[in-house]
């Protein structure tokens, strides 16, 4: 059996026939019609409704931009479209901007691309994402603090799960702040019927490789409306005036995506159903065959207004749990990180960190490692990253102790239920009887 990943991109074989129209064209360039028509494909896939969760009362939709005047940017990459969400937002040198803790690093990296400060927010137990009742607790503080509110809030949807965005919208308009949703990892994740991302005033999608589907690099951001649409535009083609030679009058970005990206992307959106479809049906899989173990739970939808795409299948163990091996990891120095061959990363300085997930997970990562399955620990809260040691953040405990007890499971299209069932034995072989 070849080596079972985390999530990779799988093709439909659509997508060369339109990069090579885009070829025979000569449309190479960050514009043309692939970039258009994907563009058109992401609206009408984010703006379908479906019937809402029966009992839910629906009345914080008022606060959410109207589904008929969203519109979609494609960029060059989602962690472009958390940056020109904020700046649309206005955010600048100075301010401050809420954002989940626990999260990948480019929910948050951008903001203090534009000279903010990122003040971090813990999760709830139920959906793992920002804790609504957290979120207004330090809006108060901080305006008690600086004097000023934050210029915007980041919840984002962890490995797909939606997060409590119906309270997340209800507190945001009480003070009156403009919502980023960070969808990157919930592409076709819904809430109440509705698709993350249309929540906010803007939403973020990615397209990198192991996401849920891929242009190889790439995102997008949804705006409220085409006037939000056009601006966006502005800043990711270098904000251009309209003079017959180059005026600025603006700091922009070149975040355009390319005419050849999109045409990967149109050929992905023809199975961007049957993916999501078949995440679904694997987190099922892992449920139904880990029920009988003792000491092993997956994070699940708590209720049918949550509807999680489950980009990746996770699980916590509990701390009593014993994994063959689990006395001797953390024994060296790991070389290389997390996140595949990507890039260059520096060598750590020691095999420990301050806070690492407890041994009986690294014992698994390494059980599964050498039984030719990938798996990886939950991210590591952005409270916790010693690069943002000195920002503020209001905890709870809930990310930490994820953190500690949390493992991500192969899914997406290349897993099938022999892999499944294959993964679930090696759990179960790894437990000490
Ligand atoms: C992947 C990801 C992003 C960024 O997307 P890229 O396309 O890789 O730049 C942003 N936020 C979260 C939570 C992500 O997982």
């Amino acid at each position: 059996m070849d080596r079972i990943l985390l999530c990779l991109a799988h093709m439909s074989g659509r997508e060369m026939d339109f990069v090579k129209e885009a070829f025979d064209d000569n449309w190479v360039v960050p514009l043309g019609p692939n970039v258009n028509g994907f563009e058109e494909d992401l609206r009408e896939f984010v703006i379908s409704e479906e019937s809402a969760a029966g009992a839910a009362d629906l009345s914080y939709q008022r606060l959410c931009p109207s589904l008929k005047d969203e519109k979609v940017v494609a960029l060059s990459a989602g962690t472009a479209a958390v940056h020109l969400g904020l700046l649309s937002c206005g955010v600048g040198l100075g301010d401050e901007v809420i954002v989940q803790t626990f999260t990948f690093c480019a929910s948050s990296h951008p903001v203090t691309y534009l000279g903010a400060t990122p003040v971090f927010v813990d999760s709830e137990r139920d959906t793992w994402n920002m804790d609504p009742q957290l979120l207004e607790e330090a809006i108060k503080d901080r305006i008690k603090v600086t004097g000023r509110k934050p210029k915007a809030i980041v919840p984002v949807y962890l490995y797909g799960m939606p997060a409590r965005i119906d309270e997340i919208m209800e507190i945001a308009a009480r003070y009156d702040i403009p919502v980023v949703e960070d969808a990157a990892e919930g592409m076709g994740s819904r809430f109440d019927g509705r698709v993350c991302g249309t929540f906010g005033r803007y939403g973020v999608l990615s397209f990198n490789g192991n996401k849920m589907i891929t242009t190889s690099g790439g995102g997008a951001l949804i705006c409220p409306d085409e006037e939000a649409y056009r601006e966006v535009m502005f800043y990711a083609t270098q904000a251009r005036e309209s003079y017959p030679y180059y005026q600025h009058e603006k700091i922009g970005y070149n975040y355009r995506m390319s005419n050849i990206c999109a045409g990967i992307g149109r050929g992905q959106m023809t199975v961007l159903a049957e993916h999501i479809a078949h995440h679904k049906h694997v987190q099922e899989l892992y449920c139904e065959l880990l029920a009988d173990v003792k000491g092993i739970e997956m994070h699940v939808n708590p209720s049918p207004r949550f509807d999680s795409n489950f980009w990746l299948c996770t699980a916590t163990l509990d701390e009593e749990l014993k994994i063959k091996g689990q006395d001797e990891v953390y024994g060296e120095v790991v070389t290389g990180s997390v996140g595949g061959a990507a890039g260059v990363t520096h060598t750590a300085a020691s095999a420990h960190t301050d806070v690492e997930p407890n041994t009986n997970v690294e014992a698994l990562r390494v059980w599964l490692d050498k039984a030719g399955i990938e798996s990886r620990p939950l991210w590591k809260p952005m409270h916790l990253q010693p690069v943002y040691k000195a920002n503020p953040s209001y905890v709870n405990g809930v990310s930490e102790a994820l953190f500690r007890v949390g493992i991500c499971l192969p899914s997406g299209p290349w897993v099938t239920d022999e892999h499944v069932r294959y993964i679930v034995s090696q759990i179960k072989a790894a437990i000490e009887a």
